[in-house]
């Protein structure tokens, strides 16, 4: 491989594991020293539960590991044969799967697995998959399951819909003080909320530096940097480790230090990342001089509305304002934005085959952006973690042939 085909490592990603590392321990460790553990949806209200001294665990956080480590594909079947069809969202078979048979990537950092929850809560804002993957835990165990119904396919994030959302994340807190033990105090509830913008605010800051060219990041370096964004929302240690890594960012940009090396192309990414092949994707990209610089999936765990002044209705807002719960229109204008201000040459579209929620190639976007945009697109027909559903040799093919394409452009 020529040297310019090499990633870069940052020099923080030593304190992100020290940070990821002390997260998981205190996790598995929680109930041990009397504090309670609550399991949130990835996009759900983690500031309401941190407020109330909950451990928080988020279960895509651990399906995104399952993928990672490829554990999930021998995972996934087990699931299935206790009635969760193969077509339904793979974080959630994997995650069954792994409960199933007691296996979990924690156990290589010498951790036992995910913590039990003494309360699960969703938010429907991302798909209806995971309120019933709560709902299976909160049956084993006896345990409750309260959530958020946000609608989806959300055009005007109108009055109707954030009194409706802002009520129901309030009506939460009773349920959750009970099984907290403790009343919510609006004053810690206010400092969490802040934290958490402070982490946002510095998240978006990282994954904006690859507006500048050559780009000092890729989206297969920000699957990996996100870590604390979605699990450490509401917390310090977040907000001090993106000052450190942004800083290094702005090092990179400073010196012109490019994440590929000889940037030729740039390709924005549109969907779930293809956890287990990460790597390889990272490779190919690498080789071909083609950089993913922005992608939905990272700047979805930006949340720039929250306001510790407003906090319930400015969790409502953020939470209902993300891209996966907006419709095909304002997900085109969120899409036009990012290939102007990533100056993006081409979009791949990553078909999640049982994410429908996170696949926008299914019903004509990627056709209408070209029209409007006049940029090439690719669509990959892959999954987040069963690899069963992917075709490694003809992913690379296209891709090959898709940076032919943007070189004839
Ligand atoms: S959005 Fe997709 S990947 Fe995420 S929990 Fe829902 S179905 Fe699974």
């Amino acid at each position: 491989m020529p040297e310019t085909a090499k990633r870069k490592e940052f020099q923080a990603t030593g304190k992100m594991k020290a940070v990821m590392g002390k997260y998981f321990t205190e996790l598995a460790h929680g109930a041990e020293e009397g504090v309670k553990t609550a399991w949130c949806t990835s996009v759900g209200p983690a500031e309401l539960l941190r407020a109330l001294g909950f451990n928080v665990h988020f279960p895509e956080n651990h399906g995104a590991m399952l993928g990672a480590t490829r554990m999930a594909t021998d995972l996934i079947p087990l699931a299935n044969a206790r009635g969760f069809s193969p077509d339904i969202c793979s974080y959630l078979t994997s995650d069954v799967g792994s409960y199933l048979k007691g296996e979990s990537p924690l156990h290589k950092m010498k951790l036992p697995g995910p913590p039990r929850a003494d309360v699960l809560v969703f938010n429907t804002n991302q798909c209806r998959d995971v309120k019933d993957w709560f709902q299976f835990y909160a049956r084993e165990w006896d345990v409750p399951c309260v959530g958020i119904h946000t609608p989806r396919a959300i055009g005007d994030l109108d009055e109707c819909i954030l009194q409706d959302v802002a009520r129901q994340t309030e009506a939460l807190v009773e349920p959750l003080e009970e099984v907290a033990g403790e009343k919510l105090d609006p004053d810690r509830l206010k400092e969490v909320i802040d934290l958490s913008r402070q982490c946002t605010v510095l998240w978006k800051a990282v994954l904006d530096t690859a507006a500048s060219v050559p780009s000092p990041l890729t989206f297969f370096d920000g699957t990996i940097q996100m870590g604390p964004a979605v699990v450490l929302r509401g917390r310090e240690d977040a907000v001090d480790y993106y000052e450190v890594l942004l800083a290094e960012l702005k090092e990179r940009v400073a010196g012109g230090v490019a994440a590929v090396g000889g940037e030729r192309f740039r390709i924005y990414w549109e969907g779930m990342p293809i956890w287990g092949k990460l790597k390889s994707l990272s490779t190919q990209f690498l080789e071909l001089a083609t950089c993913v610089v922005a992608s939905t999936y990272c700047n979805s765990w930006v949340f720039e509305d929250l306001d510790p002044d407003d906090p319930f209705r400015s969790m409502a807002r953020a939470y209902s304002s993300i891209f996966i719960c907006r419709s095909d229109d304002r997900k085109e204008q969120y899409i036009e934005q990012m290939v102007e201000k990533f100056s993006v040459d081409g979009i791949l579209y990553h078909d999640a085959k049982t994410c429908p929620s996170n696949s926008n190639s299914r019903y004509q976007m990627p056709q209408r952006l070209q029209e409007k945009l006049g940029k090439p697109f690719l669509v990959v027909n892959g999954d987040l973690n069963d690899l069963r559903l992917y075709s490694e040799e003809q992913t690379r093919t296209n891709i090959e042939a898709f940076v032919e394409q943007l070189a004839q452009a």
